[in-house]
């Protein structure tokens, strides 16, 4: 199993879970349930837990997903003949992890691999992200921004809820557990929807994080971005697409990167 071994990186992902599941336990245990309003308090309560439950679902999938590391130590003599170059194909290796570096691989300090595609290291999700795992950190951004958007707005009409009939029966405790999701859930609203608006550009335009960063040269071919789409998120379009447990089928990969 693919699990990177770096203390800030777990204490992230630690946190990561600790924030979700505390909007969980506010959203049902502070507003809905002692609301009295069983419809109001049933919809919401099951709508928020299944996007809740699908945020830590891709959250796992992006953290436990070999983003799509190159071999390591393959950079020998014996491999590079059984490649059977034709003359004038030009090979990267990789120094530091001694391997053979496939086009737009980019070797990652925290992994200490080599990644296809990488995009960029996240501490949230304790793993880089890559090839193999884009789409489930996609979704993780997506679901985070769906729940943080819904808390938001339950905090609003609870407050306003509040300014009607006289709430000041509340305790303090209530109040600042209250106060706090809607913080937390504005912060990560703001940064979870830009993150998820700048992957879905750089997956429609083929670009990674690190090539717009670098502002490298185009050396692939440009494709549709209905075929980037694809490439990412599965081939065919399904409702699969917005699920964590379906692996995306990124169709015949090209044999010689298969090898390396
Ligand atoms: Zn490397
Ligand atoms: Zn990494």
């Amino acid at each position: 199993m693919w699990f990177i071994r770096d203390g800030c990186g777990i204490v992230f992902a630690v946190v990561t879970w600790f924030l979700v599941l505390y909007a969980e336990f506010v959203v049902l245990f502070v507003m809905l349930i002692p609301s009295g309003d069983y419809m109001y308090s049933a919809i919401n309560g099951i709508v928020f837990s299944l996007l809740a439950f699908l945020a830590l679902a891709s959250h796992c999938r992006a953290m436990l997903t070999d983003p799509g590391a190159v071999p390591k130590g393959n950079a020998t003599k014996e491999f590079i003949e059984i490649l059977q170059l034709t003359s004038g194909q030009v090979l990267y290796n990789c120094p530091k992890c001694c391997s053979i570096k496939p086009d737009r691989a980019h070797h990652c300090r925290v992994c200490k691999r080599c990644i296809r595609k990488m995009d960029h290291h996240c501490p949230w999700i304790n793993n880089c992200v890559g090839e193999k795992n884009q789409k489930y950190f996609v979704l993780f951004t997506m679901y985070v921004a769906l729940i943080s958007l819904h808390s938001l707005i339950l905090v609003v009409f609870h407050f306003m809820h509040c300014f009607e009939e006289d709430c000041s029966s509340s305790s303090a405790t209530t109040m600042t557990l209250l106060i706090f999701l809607g913080l937390e859930a504005l912060v990560f609203l703001i940064f979870t929807s830009a993150m998820f608006g700048t992957q879905m550009l750089s997956i429609c335009t083929d670009e990674t994080g690190i090539e717009q960063l670098k502002k490298e040269d185009r050396r692939w071919a440009k494709k549709t971005t209905w075929v980037n789409l694809k490439a990412v998120f599965g081939h065919p379009f399904s409702l699969g697409w917005a699920s964590p447990f379906v692996m995306p089928d990124q169709g015949k990969a090209d044999p010689y990167q298969h090898m390396i």
